[in-house]
């Protein structure tokens, strides 16, 4: 927050010399305080608690802001419990951008906090080293698939061995399946529209999800070429940077974005499209990451003007109509980063109910989070279980086959909530019951 942003209307003047990136005031000042965005929030349904709420954090954030309070544990704590899922954003008639909020509070805790060591370089080698790393993702995804293939994840599940390995053992139904071929063998390449060429679009791959979700992946590019685009996969892209925004290292995110734009911005494309809508969201905000950066700012506008979703991209263009009928039920789960975080709702629907045979059934609550929320089903495994629970009671409920969504995350959440609360239905992206569609019709 700048030291001339003096005070907000109803509490005492901000504290000047803060943490140039802490939450400004003029974001403060929006919330009213009127409480309309407690019931669209995760965490105050489940802990019925006001300082687990968009308003009470919000208020935190303001205490510390005007210090009349510590940025001390419970501060931290309270902040820490928030999903970032940005419902509150959704739900709120003030306008207030909940989202930068809470990444400008964690951005402030994560500059000031001493870590021991050990947290210190594993975080280090995850954000700085692993999720930028392809030869690093590679060896992690083969251990994953050496754990599968050789029957060594069936043995350790069957053993009861994960009971005793306590928080380890509660997750492990969480460890995304590594699928073979892993993706990066076509990042570099470029994928020739099916029919006659329509658009030129450059195809963000993403990191872990070249390992976790290569048949997704895939699907996204023939989708693509069905519906006359050149896709191209700049060899040059790496991490959007999303899961270090969210934890607080903006510095590192800069550094990815601006990798990310020169890759991009080369390619004369028509558009640049991700399938996962956590990593969108994060890349349609490179420009508020970068405004500062004289170099980046203009660069990263025009980067923000081309990025679409997958889904966002199909439902604005005249969408291929030779498709294959599919006969099934389904449903989707809205994944927050798309809807609340890039307002994208009604284009997966749009999709869904293109597709010939699909009877598409409304979920309940769609819009409130699953739990999943980048790592936060690892690090708060316990409500992001609740949540999942409850999401399934609604999911059973519509009796659909098929559960889509838009994002990565979302969909390894949804895959362990089948398994553990639902009726072992099917987890798709929308793209990939799109691309079945297309695939059955001989595309
Ligand atoms: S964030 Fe918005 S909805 Fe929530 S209390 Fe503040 S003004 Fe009201
Ligand atoms: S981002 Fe989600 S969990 Fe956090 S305060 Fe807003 S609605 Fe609640």
């Amino acid at each position: 927050m700048a030291a001339s942003e003096t005070t907000t209307s109803a509490f005492p003047p901000v504290l000047p010399n803060r943490h140039p990136e802490a939450p400004r005031a003029a974001d403060l000042d929006k919330c009213v305080h009127c409480g309309l965005c407690l019931n669209a929030c995760p965490t105050y349904r489940e802990l019925g608690l006001e300082m687990d709420s968009p308003r009470g954090r919000i208020y935190q954030m303001v205490q510390v802001a005007t210090g009349q309070a510590e940025p001390g544990a419970s501060y931290e704590e309270h902040l820490d419990l928030c999903l970032a899922c940005r419902g509150c954003e959704s739900a709120c008639p003030s306008g207030v951008p909940y989202g930068r909020l809470i990444e400008a509070a964690r951005t402030e805790i994560e500059a000031k906090k001493q870590r021991p060591w050990h947290e210190r370089a594993f975080r280090s080698f995850i954000f700085e080293r692993l999720l930028v790393t392809p030869w690093m993702i590679k060896t992690a995804g083969a251990f994953l698939y050496l754990y599968e293939a050789t029957g060594l994840r069936a043995i350790v599940r069957g053993s009861g061995l994960l009971k005793l390995m306590g928080k380890m053992g509660r997750i492990e139904h969480l460890a995304p399946t590594a699928e073979v071929p892993f993706f990066f063998d076509k990042v570099g390449k470029t994928f020739p529209a099916k029919g006659q060429r329509r658009y030129r679009v450059g195809f963000l791959a993403g990191c872990l999800a070249n390992v976790t979700s290569a048949r997704l992946n895939e699907a996204t590019v023939r989708v693509l070429q069905a519906n006359g685009c050149d896709v191209v996969l700049p060899a040059e892209q790496t991490c959007c940077g999303a899961l270090h925004v969210h934890s607080g290292l903006k510095d590192q995110a800069r550094a990815l974005a601006r990798k990310n734009i020169d890759a991009f911005l080369a390619g004369n494309f028509d558009a640049f499209i991700t399938n996962a809508a956590g990593c969108g969201s994060t890349l349609k905000e490179y420009h508020e990451l970068l405004e500062h950066d004289e170099a980046y700012a203009e660069k990263a506008k025009l980067f923000v003007a081309k990025m679409k979703d997958v889904t966002e991209f199909l439902g604005s263009i005249e969408l291929n109509p030779k498709m294959g009928p599919l006969s099934v039920t389904a449903t989707y789960q809205d994944s927050c980063h798309l809807a609340h975080g890039q307002k994208v709702r009604s284009a997966p629907r749009q999709i869904l109910n293109a597709i010939p045979g699909v009877k598409f059934k409304e979920l309940p609550l769609s819009d409130l989070c699953c739990g999943s929320a980048g790592i936060y089903n690892i690090v708060h495994d316990d409500i992001a279980d609740s949540l999942l629970q409850k999401k399934m009671v609604m999911v059973n409920g519509t009796g659909a086959e098929v559960v889509t969504t838009a994002n990565v995350g979302c969909a390894i959440q949804l895959k362990a909530g089948v398994t553990k609360y639902g009726k072992r239905q099917r987890v798709l992206h929308v793209v990939e019951l799109l691309d079945e569609a297309y695939r059955k019709a001989g595309l």
